[in-house]
């Protein structure tokens, strides 16, 4: 595979490197890298439909994959490479009932339902591919810091494949239970580090750089090329139409970025004829995307960004000892590590960011899941962005939007109890560290003595 080289982002730069190395950055000049291709020299599909052949051979491994069915798209390895637990067969779906709370009209809104991934988040879309190149540098160990999810991704593909050992850096006390007993199960080596996301992103980066490790976080370009699939299925629910508006969580910024690519790809390809809308939807208190976009003005600048604003921006939060917090525990994030790949993506859509407090998060999040769709918090994000949009008449009420659900709900049932009980313990536990929050969505179960007349009275047949 000639055609493919990993490239810097930034324009001054545009140091090319072979995609056998294995990099997180420029070594020249510190930016993220980009999977760039010599489209002249590959076969490029003549139109999008072209992927829909692919499901007739669907016993084909690669062509089952809801990723490697694209790999026209993401040509970097040579089939016989290629790493798949037939991640990618997930969703989009209308939901009009939804759609109509948040002031759509009826054929308005779809759900990309990114929790149907075999271990339950949109991660499996990059982990693939973060292995496939595993692979091919012949690695022997992978690692990555996490909030839960990437480690619960990391530690299937390296349990059912069988390839890596597999090592996982959590911070203590937030990470939610699904996501936990994932890694253990899987039998991912786990270490708790006293800290948080950011603590230990910083510290597995540092020890992948000294020792033979490869590191599976979103720094890592090969894993955002997997995460460009999610557009590309978006587009194919739609029967390839584009819709107007992509909205997805944002944590470390690693989807934004990959949507931003695979967009700026299709059409630069001719695969699309016009670029939707982006909406980043960041917690409140986990804010950094929207502060710098929105309050601080910070934009793209075709490749030069303002560093020193970014750098005050970071010094000033750490001076004042000021920590994401948020019960979104997945994009409870501090410094994003795509920041700029996500400004590229602003810049090429249109794009738009936001923050939403937890109240509308957990919200949210109940009415998604009350309409058929069971996701964590992070993902109520999306619906709760959508709902402010609207209010704001950024978004109308005939726009076509697909909403991304990172997650599956089951990744954190505690919270999702504590919600619906009334049970004040489990409030205190769950739903307190950043406030006091009320539950209007909330379906309590109803305790009753074991009788015949106080059952049917809690049904409502008396
Ligand atoms: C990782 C994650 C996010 C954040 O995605 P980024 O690409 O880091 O912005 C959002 N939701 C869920 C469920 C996640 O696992
Ligand atoms: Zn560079």
């Amino acid at each position: 595979m000639t055609f493919a080289f990993q490239e810097c982002i930034n324009p001054a730069c545009k140091s090319t490197f072979d995609v056998g190395q294995v990099l997180t950055s420029c070594p020249n000049c510190g930016s993220l890298l980009d999977i760039s291709y010599d489209w002249n020299r590959l076969p490029v599909p003549s139109s999008m439909s072209f992927f829909q052949e692919r499901w007739n051979n669907r016993l084909n491994p690669l062509d089952y994959s809801g990723v490697w069915r694209f790999r026209d798209l993401l040509p970097f390895a040579d089939d016989d490479q290629i790493v798949t637990i037939g991640e990618g067969q997930t969703l989009l779906q209308k939901n009009d009932r939804l759609g109509a709370l948040c002031g759509m009209k009826a054929g308005s809104l779809y759900l990309q339902y990114e929790g149907l991934n075999p271990s339950g988040s949109f991660k499996d879309n990059g982990m693939t591919a973060a292995s496939t190149h595993a692979r091919m540098v012949g690695a022997t160990m992978t690692a990555c810091a996490s909030t839960g999810n990437t480690s619960a991704s990391l530690a299937i593909y390296a349990g059912v494949t069988g390839l890596f050992r597999c090592i996982v850096f959590v911070g203590s006390g937030k990470i939610a239970y699904g996501k936990l007993s994932q890694a253990l199960d899987y039998g991912a080596k786990t270490i708790q580090i006293r800290g948080d996301f950011d603590d230990a992103l910083a510290r597995v980066r540092e020890i992948c750089e000294k020792h033979p490790i490869y590191l599976c976080n979103s720094v890592n370009p090969f894993r955002l090329e997997g995460q460009k699939s999610i557009i590309y299925r978006v587009l194919e629910g739609l029967g390839w139409q584009v819709p107007d508006w992509i909205i997805v969580p944002g944590g470390n910024l690693g989807n934004s970025s990959a949507f931003g690519k695979a967009l700026m790809e299709l059409s630069a390809l001719g695969l699309i004829d016009r670029i939707p809308r982006l909406a980043i939807i960041n917690a409140a208190g986990a804010s950094t995307l929207d502060s710098l976009v929105n309050d601080e003005e910070l934009v793209w600048n075709r490749g030069v960004t303002n560093s020193t604003l970014i750098g005050q921006y970071y010094s000033e939060m750490d001076q004042s000892g000021r920590r994401a917090l948020t019960l979104a525990s997945a994009i409870e994030i501090n410094r994003p590590v795509n920041l700029e790949k996500a400004l590229r993506a602003l810049d090429v859509c249109g794009g738009v960011v936001r923050s939403v407090s937890d109240q509308e998060i957990i919200d949210s999040r109940a009415m998604i899941a009350a309409n058929g769709f069971g996701c964590e918090p992070a993902s109520g994000a999306t619906i709760a962005g959508l709902r402010m949009l609207r209010e704001q008449g950024v978004i109308s009420s005939g726009d076509r939007v697909a909403c991304i659900l990172t997650g599956h709900q089951l990744k954190d049932p505690d919270l999702t109890v504590a919600y619906h009980s009334n049970n004040p313990e489990l409030h205190a536990k769950k739903l307190h560290p950043s406030g006091v929050f009320s539950t209007p969505f909330a379906n309590a179960p109803i305790v009753v003595d074991n009788e015949e007349a106080a059952i049917l009275q809690a049904i409502g047949i008396v």
